[in-house]
């Protein structure tokens, strides 16, 4: 059996059994299972956190940057400014709108690098999404002052960055629209795929809702109308029912990681060959999603772990650019294939104990002969 997981779903479970439990029996007595009270007030609750006016729930946070680019009228022959180093589905709902991705170097944060933005521009660019990873929110003024001096609409990918904040702000608050997720393994997790999208923009959550659900709006007289085409992506209410028990804890679960952060940090900083993920500074609250160093002999590193029964990842040793679907487009960009080489994750969520975080370091301290 493994002694620190990657991730822990079942225990999560176990701690919030009772409430859990209570929830999914009153949803399913109550029969309310498509677009219910329960996703409103998700909803509802989600807005507020994050202070903006609108959240409509989506069946996944894929969904959730397909709609949003789509709302900010991307269409096919457009260009989107976004970066290489980040999951997939950014660059899919990019090219699932018809438009190119182009695809831009990120810093040592794992950031984009607002300097490389405006070299990418064209006169078909039509966006710019920059992408909050690890839980770390981008340079938000920079791009926003780019954004509004080139007339391009801004949507963020805030899937990993729920209640992390830039100069005070909260991720998914800037732009047009904030794309969340709430896969398991999310900051705040559903019991499967669910996501949402957040914005100021009536027009924007008006459009949100229709894509959700085949186009379709009540009039005045509330009679069903098909303003649009559209999908079958409703966030569930079940999954928005069992999200509202978990956004009680996420004030708690946030504050547990930035303290398992501090644990890295204080006793990984002595290991001269290990490169530690930026902290949070007079700009920055980071909410570590995912805790992510640098180390030369990764994959050694990896599989000596998994001997330890200690289960890390690493994301894409692939570059997303060197896909197979996305090689033709010859995008060059050394430092994002350099991090393909180095990075790796290490177990990162609130139910970690101390004892497994101390064995965690200690095994990797062990591999590199520095006790
Ligand atoms: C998880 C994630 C998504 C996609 O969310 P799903 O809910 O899995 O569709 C998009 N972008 C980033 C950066 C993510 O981490």
């Amino acid at each position: 059996m493994l002694k620190v997981p990657f991730v822990n779903y079942k225990l999560q479970y176990q701690n919030l059994k009772p409430e859990i439990d209570k929830t999914l029996q009153d949803v399913l007595e109550r029969g309310d299972l498509i677009l219910r009270s329960d996703v409103e007030k998700f909803e509802k609750s989600l807005a507020d956190f994050l202070g903006v006016k609108y959240a409509v729930g989506v069946n996944s946070g894929t969904d959730a940057l397909i709609f949003s680019l789509k709302a900010a009228g991307v269409k096919s022959g457009d260009e989107v400014i976004t970066v290489s180093h980040t999951f997939f589905a950014t660059i899919e709902a990019i090219v699932h709108n018809g438009a190119r991705p182009v695809l831009v170097e990120v810093l040592e944060d794992y950031l984009m690098d607002t300097d490389k933005i405006e070299a990418a521009i064209t006169p078909k660019t039509k966006a710019i999404l920059p992408v909050h990873l690890n839980g770390r929110v981008c340079d938000m003024e920079k791009i926003m002052i780019i954004a509004k001096k080139h007339n391009l609409a801004v949507i963020e990918d805030a899937a990993q960055a729920l209640g992390a904040k830039f100069q005070g702000k909260m991720a998914g608050s800037f732009g047009k629209a904030g794309c969340f997720s709430f896969y398991p393994a999310k900051i705040l997790g559903a019991l499967g795929d669910a996501g949402a999208v957040t914005t100021n923009d009536e027009e924007v959550a008006k459009k949100i809702r229709l894509y959700r659900n085949h186009g379709q709006i009540k009039n005045q007289e509330g009679e069903v109308e098909m303003t649009d085409y559209g999908w079958t992506s409703r966030l569930h209410n079940l999954q928005a029912a069992v999200l509202n028990v978990k956004f009680k804890y996420l004030p708690q679960w946030i504050e547990r990681r930035k303290e398992i952060a501090k644990l890295y940090y204080q006793w990984l900083s002595g290991v001269p060959e290990i490169k530690l993920p930026p902290q949070s500074d007079e700009n920055h609250v980071d909410v570590y999603q995912n805790f992510v160093i640098r180390v030369p002999k990764r994959d050694e590193l990896f599989e000596f772990l998994k001997e330890k029964r200690v289960e890390t990842l690493i994301k894409d040793p692939l570059p997303l650019h060197h896909q197979p679907v996305l090689k033709s487009f010859n995008f060059q960009l050394a430092f994002s294939e350099k991090l393909a080489k180095e990075v790796i994750s290490l177990p990162m969520y609130p139910e970690l104990d101390q004892g497994q975080i101390e064995y965690v370091i200690n095994s990797i301290k062990e591999f590199y002969n520095r006790r």
